[in-house]
């Protein structure tokens, strides 16, 4: 599933990109994009790319549209701001979670497609914004099955990001039967696990960092 769900969103990432770069270049501005990543998985984006879109839009790839190879724990600029990525030592297929230095001593970590590891909490601890998947409510592990999917539970990231002493959690990649009292249900179960703030953000809401 991880692989099928990371694809799905890295041809998104791409439609998106190549979009920004085309209407930047309606407006004859010099608009680029980057997408960072280990170099086996931006080679598997390229392959992609090149099977699904147009020639007139893969054109701008590595024109306008530029993929960044980086290595665990390399740490390079991104919107100004320090982020190091890291190997999250998946053992489905190899995947980086990354950690950004958002200002003030403080710091915003994604942890991609699975639990947080060991590998992944000294980038975690502590972190400002931690951004966790959830598959589900853990009353409801029954019915969607997350371990097998090598997912957590909102109980479990719950009391991970607790132990790490994170101030924000934001909960992604969950199960989507229940849209309308997800944030709700969501977040009655996290507070009994995690003291900080619980963040199930529905598509298109913003953030203020
Ligand atoms: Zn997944």
């Amino acid at each position: 599933m991880g692989k099928h769900f990371v694809s799905a969103r890295a041809v998104g990432l791409i439609v998106v990109s190549l979009r920004r770069v085309r209407c930047s270049a309606a407006f004859k501005a010099a608009g680029t994009a980057k997408i960072y990543g280990h170099a086996e998985v931006l080679q598997q984006l390229k392959d992609i790319a090149d099977k699904l879109l147009q020639p007139k839009e893969t054109r701008f790839i590595g024109d306008r549209l530029h993929f960044v190879s980086v290595a665990d724990g390399e740490a390079v600029s991104v919107i100004g701001r320090a982020t190091t990525f890291f190997d999250i030592h998946s053992t489905k297929t190899k995947q980086f979670g990354f950690s950004m230095d958002i200002g003030g001593g403080k710091k915003l970590t994604c942890c991609g497609d699975e639990p947080c590891n060991e590998f992944g909490k000294p980038y975690a601890e502590n972190s400002e914004w931690l951004l966790h998947e959830a598959f589900c409510l853990h009353s409801q592990a029954d019915i969607f099955d997350p371990y097998s999917k090598n997912h957590s539970t909102v109980k479990d990231a719950c009391e991970l990001a607790e132990s790490l002493h994170v101030k924000n959690l934001l909960l992604y990649h969950t199960e989507d039967k229940n849209l309308s009292a997800r944030k709700e249900l969501y977040r009655a179960e996290g507070k009994k696990y995690f003291s900080g703030k619980i963040h199930v953000p529905d598509d298109l809401d913003a953030l203020a960092l």
